[in-house]
Protein backbone atom coordinates (compact mmCIF):
# COMPACT_ATOMS: atom_id res chain seq x y z
CA UNK A 1 0.00 0.00 0.00
CA UNK A 2 1.39 3.46 -1.19
CA UNK A 3 0.65 6.34 0.93
CA UNK A 4 0.48 9.83 -0.72
CA UNK A 5 1.47 12.73 0.85
CA UNK A 6 0.18 16.03 0.66
CA UNK A 7 1.79 19.37 1.72
CA UNK A 8 -0.69 22.35 2.86
CA UNK A 9 1.19 25.89 2.67
CA UNK A 10 -0.15 28.29 5.75
CA UNK A 11 0.34 31.79 5.60
CA UNK A 12 -2.22 34.55 6.43
CA UNK A 13 -3.96 35.95 3.76
CA UNK A 14 -5.75 39.48 3.80
CA UNK A 15 -6.42 40.67 7.52
CA UNK A 16 -8.30 43.32 8.72
CA UNK A 17 -8.65 44.98 12.31
CA UNK A 18 -11.78 43.16 13.54
CA UNK A 19 -12.29 40.98 10.54
CA UNK A 20 -12.47 37.02 10.75
CA UNK A 21 -8.88 35.48 11.77
CA UNK A 22 -10.07 32.02 10.21
CA UNK A 23 -8.77 29.81 7.41
CA UNK A 24 -9.83 26.91 6.13
CA UNK A 25 -8.04 24.74 3.83
CA UNK A 26 -9.35 21.77 1.60
CA UNK A 27 -7.65 18.91 0.72
CA UNK A 28 -10.11 16.31 -1.33
CA UNK A 29 -10.50 13.12 -2.87
CA UNK A 30 -8.35 10.98 -0.08
CA UNK A 31 -9.18 7.23 -0.74
CA UNK A 32 -11.82 5.99 2.48
CA UNK A 33 -9.23 3.71 4.24
CA UNK A 34 -12.34 1.54 5.68
CA UNK A 35 -13.20 0.18 2.26
CA UNK A 36 -10.24 1.05 0.63
CA UNK A 37 -11.88 3.20 -2.11
CA UNK A 38 -14.85 1.01 -3.20
CA UNK A 39 -17.34 2.63 -1.94
CA UNK A 40 -19.02 -0.61 0.13
CA UNK A 41 -18.03 -3.49 2.46
CA UNK A 42 -19.05 -6.68 1.59
CA UNK A 43 -21.47 -8.41 4.65
CA UNK A 44 -23.07 -11.50 5.09
CA UNK A 45 -26.61 -11.77 5.40
CA UNK A 46 -28.00 -14.79 8.00
CA UNK A 47 -28.07 -17.28 5.16
CA UNK A 48 -24.24 -16.77 4.53
CA UNK A 49 -24.96 -14.53 1.25
CA UNK A 50 -22.34 -12.03 0.62
CA UNK A 51 -23.62 -8.28 -0.79
CA UNK A 52 -22.55 -5.10 -0.32
CA UNK A 53 -22.95 -2.47 2.07
CA UNK A 54 -22.12 0.91 1.68
CA UNK A 55 -19.34 2.32 3.64
CA UNK A 56 -20.77 4.39 6.65
CA UNK A 57 -17.84 6.14 6.42
CA UNK A 58 -17.36 8.14 3.28
CA UNK A 59 -21.04 7.09 1.93
CA UNK A 60 -20.36 5.22 -1.12
CA UNK A 61 -18.08 7.63 -2.90
CA UNK A 62 -14.88 5.95 -1.93
CA UNK A 63 -13.15 9.07 -0.85
CA UNK A 64 -12.48 11.54 1.69
CA UNK A 65 -12.26 15.29 2.05
CA UNK A 66 -10.35 16.67 4.85
CA UNK A 67 -11.24 20.34 5.86
CA UNK A 68 -8.47 21.91 8.58
CA UNK A 69 -9.79 24.93 10.07
CA UNK A 70 -6.59 27.19 10.70
CA UNK A 71 -6.96 29.97 13.55
CA UNK A 72 -4.65 33.52 13.33
CA UNK A 73 -3.76 34.67 16.73
CA UNK A 74 -1.41 36.99 18.03
CA UNK A 75 2.23 36.20 18.50
CA UNK A 76 2.61 35.96 21.98
ZN1 LIG B 1 -15.47 4.26 2.53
Amino acid sequence: MCKEKRFIEISPGLVTPGGRMTDQVESQGHICPYCQGNGYRWQEDDWQERYKKECPICRGSGKLDAVIRVEWKASE
